[in-house]
């Protein structure tokens, strides 16, 4: 695994777009279609902003990108401006070129949730399987919605979500937790596992002990996210102060040996 620290969320934003769209490029020049796990929140904010400012520089296209995402709330309209549809059109899509047609988002809202997730599953096989996976990391240690005792061999589904994981969540909901949807659709973390390659954004002090177990804990469906150490091409991107728990010694091996990788 690798872990990349660097000075603000800006500057992380910047290393991890221009990463992907080195990878996008690299598949585009060998005749492939790239295929792309996005997650939504706060964390991805910088990314998103340096992956349309590479897309206006003309340095990337997104036309033949298939992009698949990581999660959708159970029962909130698509139409709703906290969806997950709606935060990707906004976000994202509609700054760059990408074919809607290219983009997967789960169907919150569809009839058979059991069968809209295990279609989803067989999208991305039918789509080559994922290239990059992107996601963010919970405060609590979830990948995606992978909340804590989530199975390491999780497959897309439905999941509850947790008190905490509701009250982060309500600052998008006029801050009340009782409009935070309980439940939520997400691949699960054998399908992010399932990528060629992982990174994994982690930004702020409030992520610093999440990011402690990530890296330094146990591989443990205590911390979903723990589960990027069994992936043979995982990267975390993360800021200075969100390296505040890690040990020292953790710290200057990272900075040691990615220091020409800035
Ligand atoms: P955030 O969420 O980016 O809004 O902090 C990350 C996550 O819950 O995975």
């Amino acid at each position: 695994m690798r872990l990349i620290i660097q000075e603000n969320q800006q500057d992380a934003g910047r290393w991890a777009a221009e990463y992907i769209v080195n990878r996008i490029n690299e598949k585009e020049a060998a005749g492939g279609r790239f295929v792309l796990g996005l997650p939504t929140g706060s964390t991805p904010l910088t990314t998103y902003a340096h992956l349309i400012e590479l897309y206006k520089q003309g340095k990337v296209s997104f036309k033949n990108v298939v992009t698949f995402n990581m999660d959708e709330y159970v029962g909130l309209p698509e139409e709703h401006p906290e969806s997950y549809h709606s935060f990707m059109h906004n976000t994202f899509f509609k700054h760059v070129d990408i074919n809607p047609a290219n983009v997967n988002i789960l169907n919150g809202n569809a009839p058979d949730l059991a069968k809209e997730c295990e279609e989803y599953e067989a999208k991305i096989v039918a789509a080559g399987g994922i290239d990059l996976f992107l996601g963010g990391i919970g405060e609590d240690g979830h990948l995606a919605f992978n909340e804590p005792f989530s199975s390491l061999n999780s497959r897309t589904r439905v999941k509850t979500l947790t008190y905490d994981t509701l009250l982060v969540n309500s600052r998008f909901f006029d801050n009340d937790v009782n409009k935070v949807p309980k439940q939520a659709m997400s691949v699960g973390v054998a399908t992010v596992l399932a990528a060629k390659e992982v990174i994994i954004l982690a930004f702020g002090h409030k992520k610093a002990m999440a990011l402690h177990h990530c890296i330094e804990g146990a591989y443990s469906h205590v911390y979903t996210a723990s589960a990027i150490q069994t992936h043979q091409h995982g990267i975390v991107v993360c800021d200075e102060p969100a390296t505040v728990e890690l040990k020292v010694g953790t710290y200057r091996y990272f900075k040691d040996i990615e220091k020409d990788n800035l």
